[in-house]
């Protein structure tokens, strides 16, 4: 018999575990498809020798502010637990290693100090940062509004036309556009106001949520039995059966079944949302607009395991920058300049045993793997294998840089190019999706199809925050202002002291 459900919400990452959960709060039925095997997208962990390890949620900002008032929204608190981590920036052509203090004041009064001469010009740029952060309505959730409305004029400049305007060059131009690593996009392309909205909360206090990815999937499990969504997995859209009026309420999906909907939602790149759209609605001009979008870069990741004991280990965050002009870093022309998170964490394994884990993660952009871009995980060859044997030494050697005890004791238990993340995630295995560039009109909000929806990190901002975000904005508008602000006023009603 063929099910009906309210809505239809395709990816099961961090933005259709949100919209799932909003909309099945509000005591909709929802079904959510997933393609594959499990739910969670880049927020899953995986184990390796029985040690737990993030597929692509190392770090956020903390679970205060927006996040948090997110993260109240879907009743996962008190259950997410965050990990204050240390950040330290490397500009490894110039041998510097800065170690930030937490607070955003405290970073700025630490630059000062470094660069009393650009003391004015750093205080200015902290200051211009702060208050586009906080004129964004979109992060205020309460906001009475629709959301998008609060578009600034710092969203129509560059980073790097207002770092030259300040006349802000060198280091101190590295050490602010650090955080560029977090959307992969070059200061010349990237709005001011974009780029402060992600680095504004990393700058204040970055953290990792205990569990990490994992324990978004699990408070979702609960919340999800809860609610009564029904989850599918290896389960999408075969076919999309158009109704009268650019609309379609029925799906053949390819487990076999019909289901109808009233609305439906992808949170998926907007290439794979072109694949699943019916011929008649793919017009030139939409998938013109679609191939238009860059892809952002993506990742090549290392996992290992240190053996043994080590006094000086602590769970911390260095971004190794191989050299100190950042644009280079963001663009596939130069593949030798390069941006290496590594990250040290503290883990229980399976067997209830606590290990050391090096996670590092190096910038990298299609072309370095296209020679392979036809071959499955599993089956790509020697050449293959080699080029991820080199690629582990040179990152090994950077990690040994910075913490030299390691040498001898890393285990490297796993490595991942940008194909293996591709082959699990998402078409082009690029981290943050399309690369979120000023001017550009991405892909977000109503489909051609007048009841087919998109959110998605490829939406509005990089990243798990940036996602979660655009799953709130679409939820407002499916359920509408009234609903919308009920909801979110009774959660704030609950929480208030
Ligand atoms: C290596 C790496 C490191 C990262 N590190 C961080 C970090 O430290 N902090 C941070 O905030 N962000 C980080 N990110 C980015 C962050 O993970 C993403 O921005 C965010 O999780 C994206 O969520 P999403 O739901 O939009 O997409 P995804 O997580 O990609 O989820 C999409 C889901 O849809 C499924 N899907 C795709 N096509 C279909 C289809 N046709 N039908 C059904 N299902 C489909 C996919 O299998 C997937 O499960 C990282 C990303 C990577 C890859």
């Amino acid at each position: 018999m063929e099910k009906e459900y309210d809505y239809l919400v395709v990816g099961s990452g961090v933005t259709g575990m949100t919209i799932s959960l909003l909309l099945a709060d509000c005591g909709f039925r929802v079904l959510l498809l997933e393609k594959s095997a499990v739910i969670g997208g880049s927020m899953q962990r995986f184990h390796r020798c029985g040690i737990p390890f993030d597929t692509g949620f190392h770090f956020t900002a903390a679970l205060t502010g927006c996040m948090g008032d997110m993260v109240r929204m879907l009743k996962f608190s008190p259950g997410l637990e965050t990990i204050p981590i240390r950040t330290n920036l490397y500009l490894a052509d110039r041998k510097k290693l800065f170690h930030l203090p937490r607070g955003r004041s405290r970073v700025r009064d630490y630059f000062c100090s470094l660069y009393p001469a650009e003391a004015e010009k750093i205080r200015r740029y902290f200051e211009t940062e702060k208050r586009i952060f906080e004129n964004t309505p979109l992060f205020n959730l309460r906001e009475d509004g629709f959301a998008m409305s609060g578009i600034q004029q710092e969203d129509f400049l560059s980073l790097k036309t207002y770092l030259d305007s300040l006349g802000i060059s060198g280091e101190v131009r590295s050490l602010l556009a650090s955080f560029t690593s977090c959307h992969g996009t070059p200061c010349g392309e990237i709005s001011l106001a974009n780029h402060c909205r992600v680095s504004f909360g990393l700058l204040d206090d970055l953290v990792r949520v205990k569990g990490s990815g994992g324990a978004f999937v699990e408070a979702f499990r609960r919340r999800a039995a809860e609610l009564g969504i029904e989850i599918r997995t290896r389960c999408t859209i075969e076919e999309c059966i158009p109704s009268e009026r650019l609309r379609c309420h029925r799906v053949h999906l390819t487990d076999g079944s019909t289901v109808s909907f009233r609305d439906c939602v992808m949170t998926i790149h907007p290439l794979a949302v072109a694949e699943l759209l019916p011929e008649r609605f793919r017009s030139g001009l939409f998938l013109e607009r679609i191939r238009e979008f860059e892809e952002g870069c993506g990742f090549f990741t290392l996992f290992g395991v240190l053996e043994g004991p080590c006094e000086t280990f602590r769970q911390e965050l260095t971004s190794s920058f191989s050299t100190s002009d950042i644009d280079k870093v963001m663009t596939p022309d130069h593949p030798d300049a390069t941006a290496t998170g590594i990250m040290l964490t503290e883990e229980t394994g399976l067997d209830g045993a606590q290990y050391r884990t090096v996670t590092a993660f190096e910038n990298v952009f299609a072309p370095e793997t296209a020679q392979w871009n036809a071959t499955r995980t599993g089956r790509r060859g020697t050449e293959y294998d080699r080029y991820k044997q080199r690629k582990v030494r040179e990152m090994e050697r950077k990690i040994y840089e910075l913490y030299p005890e390691f040498e001898g004791r890393l285990r490297i238990l796993d490595s991942a190019s940008m194909l293996t993340y591709r082959d699990y995630l998402s078409p082009c295995g690029s981290a943050y999706g399309i690369r979120q560039k000023m001017g550009q009109h991405n892909l977000f909000g109503k489909l051609p199809i007048r009841n087919f929806y998109v959110a998605g990190q490829s939406a509005l901002l990089p990243g798990a925050m940036g996602a979660m975000l655009s799953a709130f904005v679409i939820w407002r508008k499916m359920v509408g202002e009234k609903l919308y602000l009920r909801k979110i006023n009774e959660v704030a009603e609950r929480d208030e002291p």
